[in-house]
């Protein structure tokens, strides 16, 4: 169908027809889906009044725009709908419990413990794995997969809970902000010697805004100075009201260090989520889940810590783990014992994906090998596109404009490799968060785990100086050799508040400094002297603080500026030069102007660079 020209550009119109675009589609997409010349809709959009090249990533907005205009139905869709898509394109449902309410058996609640720094959540959940290691099976070797499993009694019955690994809300948002649920309950460790902090609050806010109930746990009551209800009341403007205050929130009084209060604690989470939650799955079905950290091992390649959700995960089962796919060639448990198969709520190491996948990503038992391959593809071809999307950031014609005004515009471009993807992404997350105003960028330009790599080297040198950051990740002996033949900056970290506050430095390093006016004294005047060949000299009382010869000075009459930008040339304390003349005391001061009154206010200042903060 073609249509009278739009500011003279010819494009077929949609007489309503409706067209599918994912987010972040580019006018080139759009072209390809009404059979256009990307050209064309450039034009059009720039008679639309915004300048947009065919290939780049354009919002929602600008899309509906064009779509209006052309007269077609525009429907964007976002990547997890577009993945569901594709998952429905195999006939798979993720997410969803088989069967009806008689297939659903009760499951343990997986629980993620956060909190401000320092305030115990690492000892916490050692002590938590510790008080139940008499009550597992011996020879088992404690190993950190990213999550482990406990078991205890309550009211009689043996019961099971979950402890996701990684403290800390990081991980929790990053899973989050992949649209994985993980968590069921959150503990919010409070140190009773230190009270509820900013980390606090944050992490309060994250786990309410995801709508998990929160426990907990006021640690460190060993401590001297320890004020655990203070905690209590510090929490109720927050709206966390401690039951023993009339609210529904379980606190409970720990000592991470020395163990105690724990099993209270765990009491506290099964009688939270059995009040609030009803937890349960279908262990019959192909597993579903999501991967809580991977790594590359040397001996065992790529191995990746599950969390099923539901179904139940067996040896030899085919599966899809966001862009990696496999066979799962072995399990093993949080002792580092193979085991046969894990049922829902159970974390569980598997061994056999052909690639790293990333913290967040869902796993999906299919029917073979192939469909998972398929699956696995479709997603990494989709993944290139949203990347080389992301890369060129749309940008509105006033920021252009603005960005000209201010002269380049500064970037910080990093490539992150580290030991585990939950860091990475933790890392990045963190990173990307850092804000030091619009002037400077932070750029992620590529993000992986495992060793710095000649690629990585070679991408920061392409890239113009990008830094690389290497979290508990040691360069390649070519890669080190590279980097130092061509000047590439690699830093290294293995804790993540160390690299945030360093990249923070850095980033303010890279700010053009800002100054700001100090003022430095006042000084009233009482007379003026005419001097021969200087000018007028005002005979001043300083009124307060210091003036010093040399500063920068302005003349106020009346509280009103009568003359800026001036400079205290001469400055004597009866007869002599003096340098600087405090509060209190007479002195003759010159500004090299000559029309000053009685009464006149003169300040000095000085331009200080601003720190940034
Ligand atoms: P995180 O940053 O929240 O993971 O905090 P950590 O678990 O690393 O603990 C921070 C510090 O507090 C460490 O020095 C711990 O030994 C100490 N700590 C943690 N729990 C307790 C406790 O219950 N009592 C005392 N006295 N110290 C504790």
């Amino acid at each position: 169908m073609q249509a009278p020209a739009i500011g003279g550009v010819q494009a077929p119109r949609g007489g309503g027809q409706t067209i599918r675009l994912s987010r972040g589609a580019s006018l080139a997409d759009f072209a390809d889906k009404i059979g256009a010349n990307p050209a064309s809709l450039v034009q059009i959009m720039l008679h639309l009044g915004e300048m947009v090249t065919a290939t780049q990533s354009v919002n929602e907005e600008t899309l509906q725009l064009l779509a209006a205009e052309l007269d077609y139905n525009l429907l964007v869709v976002s990547p997890e709908e577009e993945d569901r898509e594709l998952l429905e394109s195999f006939d798979i449902e993720f997410g969803e419990d088989e069967g009806d309410e008689g297939d659903l058996v009760a499951r343990p609640p997986v629980v993620t413990v956060m909190g401000h720094v320092d305030h115990g959540k690492t000892k916490l959940l050692d002590a938590i794995r510790h008080t139940n290691e008499v009550a597992r099976e011996a020879g088992g070797i404690t190993q950190h997969i990213g999550a482990y499993q406990i078991a205890t009694e309550h009211e009689g019955e043996d019961r099971k809970i979950t402890f996701i690994d990684t403290p800390g809300h990081e991980a929790f948002t990053a899973m989050r902000a992949r649209g994985a649920k993980v968590t069921d309950i959150a503990v919010l460790v409070v140190a009773a010697d230190d009270g509820v902090k900013p980390q606090t609050i944050e992490a309060l806010n994250h786990a309410q805004a995801a709508d998990v109930p929160i426990v907990v746990a006021v640690n460190k009551v060993d401590k001297e100075g320890a004020d655990p209800n203070k905690v209590r009341a510090q929490l109720t403007e927050y709206g966390l009201v401690a039951e023993e205050y009339g609210g529904t929130t379980m606190f409970v009084d720990i000592s991470a260090k020395n163990g105690t209060g724990i099993d209270n604690l765990l009491e506290a989470i099964l009688l939270t989520a059995d009040a609030e939650l009803d937890l349960r799955a279908n262990p019959t079905m192909d597993a579903q889940g999501v991967a809580i950290e991977a790594h590359l091992d040397k001996g065992r390649g790529p191995v990746a810590t599950v969390l099923v959700q539901r179904g139940t995960l067996r040896v030899g089962d085919s599966i899809v783990c966001g862009e990696a796919f496999g066979r799962v060639r072995a399990l093993l448990d949080d002792n580092g014992k193979l085991i046969d198969e894990a049922d829902p709520s159970r974390p569980v190491l598997v061994l056999g994906l052909t690639a790293v996948p990333g913290a967040g990503d869902n796993f999906i038992v299919v029917t073979d090998d192939r469909m998972a391959r398929q699956i696995a593809q479709q997603r990494a071809a989709r993944k290139r596109i949203a990347d080389m999307a992301r890369s060129g950031r749309r940008r509105t014609l006033e920021e252009l404009f603005s960005e000209m005004e201010k002269g380049q515009v500064d970037e910080l471009k990093l490539i992150i490799k580290g030991d585990v993807s939950g860091s990475v992404e933790a890392l990045e997350d963190a990173l990307l968060k850092i804000d030091v105003g619009d002037e400077v960028r932070l750029r992620v330009l590529h993000r992986a785990v495992g060793a710095i790599t000649e690629y990585d080297v070679n991408l920061a040198v392409a890239d113009d100086n990008a830094v690389i950051i290497g979290f508990n990740v040691r360069p390649e002996v070519r890669a080190r050799d590279l980097a130092e033949r061509e000047g590439v900056d690699i830093r290294y970290y293995s804790v993540i508040y160390q690299a945030i506050e360093e990249i923070e430095a850095a980033l303010k390093g890279m700010l053009k400094p800002e100054f700001e006016e100090v003022q430095m004294g006042t000084a009233e005047v009482r007379e003026v002297f005419k001097v021969p060949k200087i000018g007028n000299i005002a005979g001043a009382l300083v009124r307060s603080g210091t003036i010093v010869r040399n500063s920068k000075a302005r003349l106020i009459r009346g509280g009103v500026v009568i003359s800026d930008n001036l400079t205290v040339s001469s400055l004597r304390r009866f007869k002599d030069d003096a340098t600087e003349v405090r509060e209190g005391y007479e002195c003759g001061i010159g500004v090299g102007y000559n029309d000053i009154k009685l009464d006149d206010v003169i300040e000095t200042f000085e331009m200080r660079e601003k720190p940034r903060v």
